[in-house]
């Protein structure tokens, strides 16, 4: 099984050196007070509870998986529920969520750290209380007073849990497509008839009841995407005063088997006639979900960096401890029969790789936190436009990238441990299969790339990209009196340069043609997550040189971050040559091709 130990000192690196949270909250109301102590103390009792009590249970739950029982309860790996009623009693879930519902009100960016240690110790487990997030969102920001009356502080103590229900069989990706029917009743809830499917943590045993929140289709609704409206449909249905009452008719039909996440209960969820609410207006539901899956998106990128530290962790224990053959440059472990591994050339690229996106995909995740802290609690309405902006433009790239590289860091670490990572008992096939999901659900790579491209990017004439671009010429202006790290600013410089001169490339050749939009999206997104990753490098390189200059005790940690850029710059960022190439090639050599002369 793998093992887990939270990387508090590198969560404090990225809080205190690189990003400056102490400063970050003294502008934000209601957050003055929080400072390093207080940070520290929340995020050493987190790593206890993530270690101790979570991580144990990442392979029973992907040994035991959940069971549907014949009554349509479903029953969660063993651990599972008692795991769960720590996190509450703990008050865990309540952590940064608003203190008029019974939070403790503290911001996103001290949520989000808390969360990537529950989720690196055990995904599965994480996922039952991480999509409330979405749920109380949605209701906080779109339902009725009534709604959040009821619904909110449950959801916020943890008491019950939400979901998330898009998907049918017939549409994933196009949600124009849905049928589920929702129906008016004389009063004034909705009878919901459908089938969901793929519904995550749709059935389970750990919370009193659970809130899914369920698109559908009002009879007279226009089709497409402007006929859908959003409903909360409660497993049980609430009482005026919060307790539970009758059962609703929505039920589990099946859970679904598959590749990984097995301690997560996937589900078909049948909707008979169950009462539902409606949130908001009639037909505004998918803009109304948009607050979801932004929020879900950023979650399934912490789920990427969760894969590449588990993956890093794993394989560096096993590296220094596993002997075969000599070192190339002579023997390094003389006194044994041969050296460990971790001395030959590609096993640490393969060990660097994970170091690099594991601890630059924190810095940038949360990074982004930050701007979700001004989003909001800012006083200031200009500063939450542009964190707005900026928080809109990252959090595909955080999606797609980070989840495209937490599953090469999981492929990695099993390569690492070479034969022996293949079969289970080492726990590392079973991050390899865990991660393989963040790419494909809240919308896949490619829906994350033609959402920054097509949508963002082009959709404003390319003016998405300058909050960013400025930020990133302006860093490099004001660290260039650190000569070390000239050679990274130049690079940084010509590649956000290229990002431009693409992006107008792209959009002209887009006017002659729509499908260069798709031809060049995902290289687009991998090019934009590959450059940002070079900035929070080149950053961490800034304060990592700034700290040895003040005479650290600490040199080793500080020298590996310098170290780490230096891989990064050298053999990581050159990847972007290939993709510029392969972005300028346009969408001939793709769509040339009959769909009849595919032949095999
Ligand atoms: C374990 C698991 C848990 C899930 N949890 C939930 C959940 O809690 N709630 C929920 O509602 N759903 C959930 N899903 C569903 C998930 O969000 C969908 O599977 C996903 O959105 C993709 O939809 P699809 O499977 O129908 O694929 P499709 O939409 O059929 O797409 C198939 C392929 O075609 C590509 N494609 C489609 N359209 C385009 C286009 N216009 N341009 C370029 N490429 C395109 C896609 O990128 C993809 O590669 C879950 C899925 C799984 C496997």
């Amino acid at each position: 099984m793998t093992t887990y130990k939270a990387p508090l000192r590198d969560m404090q690196f990225v809080m205190q050196d690189l990003l400056n949270y102490e400063k970050h909250y003294q502008s934000m109301p209601a957050c003055e007070e929080v400072n390093h102590e207080l940070i520290d103390a929340i995020l050493g009792e987190a790593s206890k509870f993530s270690e101790e009590i979570v991580a144990p249970l990442n392979t029973v739950g992907d040994q035991a998986g959940c069971q549907l029982q014949e009554n349509g309860e479903v029953l969660t790996p063993p651990g599972f529920k008692e795991a769960y009623q720590q996190y509450v009693d703990g008050g865990w879930p309540a952590l940064d969520q608003p203190a008029r519902y019974g939070g403790q009100d503290l911001p996103m960016s001290i949520g989000l750290p808390v969360r990537e240690m529950n989720g690196t110790a055990n995904w599965s487990w994480a996922m039952y209380g991480g999509l409330s997030h979405g749920a109380m969102e949605t209701i906080d920001e779109h339902g009725s007073e009534e709604q959040k009356r009821i619904y909110m502080e449950p959801l916020v103590s943890g008491r019950w849990t939400g979901t998330m229900c898009l998907t049918e069989s017939h549409c994933g990706t196009d949600l124009g497509l849905l049928k589920t029917k929702a129906e008016p009743s004389l009063d004034g809830t909705y009878r919901i008839t459908g089938s969901k499917v793929l519904i995550s943590s749709g059935e389970h045993d750990l919370a009193e009841n659970i809130v899914h929140i369920v698109l559908a289709r009002l009879p007279d609704s226009p089709p497409g995407t402007k006929g859908i409206s959003v409903f909360i449909v409660p497993k049980f249905i609430p009482n005026d005063d919060g307790s539970i009452s009758e059962r609703n008719d929505v039920s589990c039909g099946a859970l679904e088997h598959k590749m990984g996440i097995h301690g997560n209960s996937t589900c078909v969820l049948n909707f008979d006639g169950a009462t539902g609410y409606l949130i908001g207006e009639i037909n505004k539901g998918l803009n109304y979900m948009f607050t979801f899956m932004n929020l879900a998106r950023l979650g399934t990128g912490l789920q990427g960096l969760a894969h590449s530290e588990l993956a890093f962790q794993n394989s560096l224990a096993y590296t220094r401890d596993r002997l075969q053959m000599r070192s190339l440059s002579g023997p390094k472990n003389p006194g044994g029969p041969a050296d460990p591994i971790i001395v030959h050339p590609d096993v640490r690229r393969m060990l660097l790789t994970q170091k690099a996106f594991a601890e630059g995909g924190r810095a940038l995740i949360y990074f982004a936190s930050t701007q979700g802290d001004i989003l909001t609690r800012s006083g200031d309405a200009e500063a939450r436009r542009l964190a707005d902006e900026v928080l809109g433009f990252l959090t595909p790239i955080i999606k797609a990238f980070l989840t495209d590289t937490g599953f090469e860091c999981a492929n990695l670490g099993l390569q690492c441990f070479g034969g022996h990572g293949y079969i289970s008992d080492w726990g590392v096939e079973q991050n390899v299969r865990d991660a393989r999901i963040a790419m494909l659900y809240e919308g896949t790579t490619g829906i994350q790339a033609l959402d920054l491209l097509g949508r963002k990017v082009l959709g404003t004439r390319g003016k998405a990209l300058d909050p960013v671009t400025t930020f990133i010429l302006d860093f490099c202006k004001r660290s260039r009196s650190r000569k070390e790290l000239r050679p990274f600013l130049k690079t940084l410089v010509r590649l956000t340069k290229q990002w431009r001169s693409l992006t107008r490339r792209i959009g002209f050749a887009a006017m002659r043609n729509r499908d260069a939009v798709g031809a060049a999206s995902v290289d687009y997104i991998m090019f934009s997550g590959y450059l940002l990753l070079g900035v929070a490098w080149a950053a961490s390189a800034r304060a990592a040189y700034k700290r040895l200059d003040q005479g650290t005790p600490e040199e080793s940690f500080y020298r590996a971050k310098i170290q780490t850029a230096e891989f990064y710059f050298a053999k990581i960022l050159p990847r972007t040559s290939t993709l510029l190439e392969t972005m300028s090639a346009g969408p001939d050599s793709l769509m040339e091709m009959d769909e009849d002369h595919f032949i095999f």
